[in-house]
């Protein structure tokens, strides 16, 4: 099946959010005519909710390394394909102003709006046709093409882009149509859960530290073999903040997870010297020094001896020091989708072509961004993604 008057479009894209739409100004801007769904009243809902509302979209040092996907390897040619420097030059060609916060994290000095404008402005210099308010009742698959019935009729084309998106934020528009979709035509969908989220805490924990929602406190979170080192911020309901939200990815029930209360530090050493220079001082005082006072306290109350420092033999100091360097904390799940920044899992890669994004099942079907079992890190990983994966397919349709 070709573009033909009655059959205008050479691509369907699902879902305009950040992927779907850096795909179709893509292919746009190559002579594709191309027509993007979007049942949401307005495109890139999450883009605009993003980074605090500057859109945190890419981290200069953006690699495979920062992804988790059941195949590392699957991102890796996306990536080097479209990269960080290929964005910032798109966000300078704009004239938008950003600034670097920490970590290579890139954000607009002004608004996520910007980016959005941008993406609008690039899909118009390449003709594609927007449907805003448009919802998908089924979707085919026959005569060579594809043929998307929506509430305005039926749109049909050679290739299908499902760009939908994961689960997360369900408010914003978000669904499980790309999986289900994906299912339908034969493909493995990696089991999906929230990334990039809050941790609920029970028992003790949640017992003794829920009055100090509020209160960061710096570590290094651990779990497996990942470990972050940035803030945690106790909640109303257990712990968040970027240690904790970086965490939570590699995270699955019942695993162990354990917080470096004073990263970078030989913790039993200080704690000697400490007893040496100010014996009749007790432990919560010394401790209150290097994290926020009211924690302090409560760890001295619930989890360690709350002794003048001249009374603690050299065994305590050592098994005050390795609950200071490795705290386990007790998560009894997350705060799920309603506040993930992600979804992980998804569609398997395995299944997909890392150089075209499409079905290795289904000639002219392709899955691009979120809905694709790839989940990067927080700080501008995962919208480098979906530029990535976005290009990719642009280029190849
Ligand atoms: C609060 C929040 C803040 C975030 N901040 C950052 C950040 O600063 N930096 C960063 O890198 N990442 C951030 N992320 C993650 C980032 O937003 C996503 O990874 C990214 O948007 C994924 O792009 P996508 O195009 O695959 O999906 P989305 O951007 O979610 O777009 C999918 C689109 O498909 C539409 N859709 C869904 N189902 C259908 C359907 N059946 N028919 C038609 N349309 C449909 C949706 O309405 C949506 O517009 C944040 C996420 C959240 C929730």
């Amino acid at each position: 099946m070709s573009a033909t008057a009655e059959n205008p479009f050479d691509a369907i894209v699902i879902g305009g959010g950040a992927a779907g739409l850096m795909c179709a100004l893509t292919a746009g801007q190559r002579g594709k005519r191309v027509l993007v769904i979007e049942h949401a009243n307005r495109v890139g809902k999450k883009i605009l909710m993003s980074g605090g509302g500057r859109c945190n979209f890419t981290n200069t040092g953006a690699t495979a390394a920062n992804y988790l996907s059941s195949n590392p390897h699957y991102c890796k040619s996306a990536l080097a394909r479209y990269t960080p420097a290929d964005f910032i030059a798109l966000v300078e060609r704009h004239r938008i102003a950003y600034h670097e916060k920490e970590l290579g994290q890139l954000f607009c000095d002004d608004s996520s709006k910007q980016i959005v404008r941008l993406l609008l402005d690039e899909c118009a210099d390449g003709g594609v046709r927007i449907e805003t308010s448009c919802t998908i009742e089924h979707v085919r698959h026959g005569d060579g093409g594809f043929h998307v019935d929506t509430a305005r009729g039926v749109f049909s084309a050679p290739a299908l882009v499902v760009a939908s998106g994961g689960l997360s934020i369900p408010s914003m528009g978000a669904s499980g149509f790309g999986y289900e979709l994906a299912r339908r035509f034969g493909h493995t969908v990696l089991p999906t859960r929230a990334g990039l989220v809050p941790l609920t805490l029970s028992g003790k924990h949640q017992q003794h530290l829920a009055d100090l929602a509020g209160v960061a406190v710096p570590v290094e979170a651990r779990c497996g073999r990942a470990r972050f080192r940035n803030f945690m911020l106790f909640t109303h309901r257990g712990v968040s903040g970027p240690a904790i939200l970086q965490i939570s990815s590699y995270w699955n029930p019942g695993d162990d997870l354990r917080l470096d209360l004073l990263p970078g530090e030989d913790a039993q050493a200080w704690l000697r010297t400490q007893r040496t220079e100010r014996g009749a001082s007790e432990l919560r005082t010394v401790l209150a020094e290097r994290l926020p006072k009211r924690f302090a306290q409560r760890l001295c109350e619930h989890w360690l001896p709350d002794r003048p420092m001249r009374q603690l033999g050299d065994a305590q100091l050592r098994d005050i020091a390795a609950v200071l360097g490795a705290w386990p904390l007790v998560a009894s799940g997350t705060e799920g989708y309603r506040t993930a920044e992600v979804t992980l899992g998804g569609v398997d890669t395995d299944e997909l072509s890392s150089s075209t994004m499409m079905s290795r099942r289904v000639p002219g079907l392709y899955f691009i961004g979120e809905v694709v079992d790839v989940t990067g890190w927080l700080g501008g990983y995962n919208f480098q993604w979906a530029w990535a994966s976005g290009h990719a397919c642009g280029m190849a349709l």
